[in-house]
């Protein structure tokens, strides 16, 4: 078993109702416990001209193996009408593996720890409701040190219901 985050993101077609129902689809992967989720957050799109995303942060305890998580949450992604086009683009849903354990993934596929997370005001504080924050990246980096170079700027944490 590992203890594996997920960032979910989407700004597209009822973005809340998307991540609510990816939290479902995690729910219910094979040998997969979810073991928590963040509240919601909205933030303005990295890129201009966007509309805003809602983005949260899942925690899963799961025996799958990495590439084999991967290859689920893309099916998720499309189930869920994920078109890609061009990078960055806007969609319904995106579900980025962050930290998969204690291990540094280096495969043509994936990345972990995922490649932005430690600069993303939107990742790093929904996984800071979710681990303590002497959490230590399997890079070395400190969620707290993290925390204190990425300032909660332009984030807003949505009521939970
Ligand atoms: P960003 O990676 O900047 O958040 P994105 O999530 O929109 O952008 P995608 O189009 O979802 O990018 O994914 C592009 C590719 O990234 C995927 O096909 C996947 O193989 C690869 N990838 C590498 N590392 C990861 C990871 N940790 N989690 C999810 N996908 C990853
Ligand atoms: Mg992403
Ligand atoms: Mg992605």
């Amino acid at each position: 078993m590992e203890r594996i985050y997920i960032g979910m993101g989407s700004n597209l077609a009822a973005p809340d109702q998307q991540l609510r129902r990816a939290i479902t689809a995690l729910a219910q992967l094979p040998g997969t416990t979810l073991a928590g989720v963040s509240a919601f957050y909205q933030s303005d799109s990295l890129l201009p001209g966007q509309p805003r995303f809602t983005n949260a942060v899942a925690a899963l305890d799961s025996n799958m193996a990495p590439l084999d998580l991967l290859d689920a949450l893309q099916t998720i992604e499309k189930d869920q009408g994920r078109e890609r086009h061009e990078r960055w683009g806007p969609r319904t849903l995106d579900l980025d593996i962050l930290l998969f354990g204690d291990q540094l993934i280096d495969e043509p596929r994936l990345k972990v720890p995922h490649y932005q997370m430690h600069v993303r005001a939107f990742v790093l504080y929904p996984l800071a409701e979710l681990a303590p924050t002497t959490l230590q990246l399997p890079d070395g980096h400190r969620l707290s040190d993290l925390l204190t170079t990425c300032p909660f700027v332009g984030l807003e944490r949505l009521p939970q219901e």
